[in-house]
């Protein structure tokens, strides 16, 4: 069984060659080592490989984008951790977040009924069965429940109606999009929730879907088959509002700012250019880069479950290199454009003692509120 997993995934065309292991943000920190775990799996080939190593992975990529013989590392990882999920072997907190997702549409056991507690007095249409709109924004389960990751929600319908987009939420029928279900091995309820989000986005009339996280971006532009309408991340729709001339920054931020690139909208589908001509238009400054950026950038520790799964490690996270990168290149705000970096990095700076010198916000934040979506709760 073990081989069919071998093959699926292409594992068999590893020539060990460690370029995986070299670009792994983890491996220096955790016991994860994907050269190895391949090695003993290559071995055993009729086993399935058990070892507990692979919870460290946050299926940022890296290893898949630079591994010379295609070896598809990340979805290979996924089936380790689907059966090790089919036998109850899954941290307690990981656990507990796929549950919450099955009971309430959510990973942070939160009701459904609060799904729009997010807006305050910001204009926003909730659909009704049969409404028909140009944009579906889908807000996602962190920007809806997190206090800080809920400023990116208020910040981006602000823009939005400040654009005159016709848009509308699907308020608390929205569910989660199962994008890190997929990524903590539980295949089952990843292809309920396809099918549950696909009936319920079948109910109204909508031209394309916005997505906040790149999390939701990435599930539903490449594996939501069923699917047959545009998915794009919101910084792709501010760019074309940009670019148009439909919405202008009028007073532009004079603060230093660098870009932290995503892994699920840089390293996983090639986004890499619109977050960055949306803050270009929106400060006055050069934007900073970090010296990993783009395909090269450094993962947050955010993905493929890790949100809710501790590692051990006595070395820091790598939301803390990060940040203590940002500072040494000067900058006053990290910009990011996912709610997800923007908690581990937030976290980050505050362990990094750097309160009072660097903050982190989405780009959206930036755009509509100096002053929100700072470490600031
Ligand atoms: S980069 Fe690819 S070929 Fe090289 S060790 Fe890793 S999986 Fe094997
Ligand atoms: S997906 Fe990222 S964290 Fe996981 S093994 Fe590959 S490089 Fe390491």
């Amino acid at each position: 069984m073990s081989l069919d997993v071998l093959e699926q995934w292409d594992v068999l065309k590893c020539m060990q060659c460690g370029r995986c292991t070299g670009g792994c943000p983890v491996a220096i920190r955790t016991v994860l080592n994907i050269r190895k775990l391949i090695y003993q799996n290559l071995r055993e080939r009729k086993k399935w490989l058990q070892s507990k190593d692979i919870w460290c992975c946050t299926t940022c990529s890296t290893c898949a984008l630079r591994c010379p013989k295609g070896v598809n590392i990340v979805d290979y990882i996924m089936s380790l951790r689907g059966y090790q999920v089919e036998r109850g072997k899954i941290e307690p907190a990981a656990r507990d977040a796929l549950e919450s997702i099955l009971k309430h549409g959510n990973p942070w056991g939160r009701v459904r009924e609060k799904r729009t507690e997010w807006i305050r007095d910001e204009k926003v249409k909730i659909l009704s069965e049969g409404d028909s709109v140009d944009t579906l924004l889908f807000v996602g389960c962190t920007p809806a429940y997190d206090p800080k990751a809920q400023y990116s929600a208020r910040a981006l319908v602000r823009i939005l109606n400040e654009a005159g987009i016709d848009y509308g939420i699907l308020g608390t029928m929205e569910t989660c999009c199962g994008n890190e279900v997929k990524r903590m091995g539980e295949e089952g309820l990843f292809e309920m929730l396809v099918e549950e989000n696909t009936e319920l986005f079948n109910k109204y009339s909508f031209k394309r879907i916005v997505t906040i996280s790149p999390h939701c971006y990435n599930t539903f532009k490449n594996e939501y088959e069923g699917l047959q309408v545009e998915v794009i991340h919101y910084t792709q729709l501010l760019r074309e509002l940009m670019e148009s001339g439909v919405f202008k920054v009028d007073e532009k931020i004079s603060k230093s700012v660098i870009f932290h690139d995503p892994c699920f909208l840089g390293k996983q589908n090639g986004i890499y250019d619109d977050p960055r001509i949306v803050i270009n238009n929106a400060i006055s400054g050069e934007l900073i880069e970090f010296d990993r950026c783009r395909e090269r950038s450094m993962c947050c520790e955010g993905g493929g479950g890790r949100m809710w799964i501790e590692v051990e490690s006595d070395m820091p996270r790598t939301a803390e290199e990060r940040v203590k990168d940002a500072d040494y290149s000067k900058a006053e705000i990290i910009a990011t454009s996912c709610p997800f970096c923007l908690l581990t990095l937030s976290d980050a700076i505050k362990t990094a003692g750097l309160e009072d010198k660097i903050s982190v916000k989405d780009i959206c934040s930036i755009i509509s509120d100096e002053e929100e979506g700072s470490t600031e709760e």
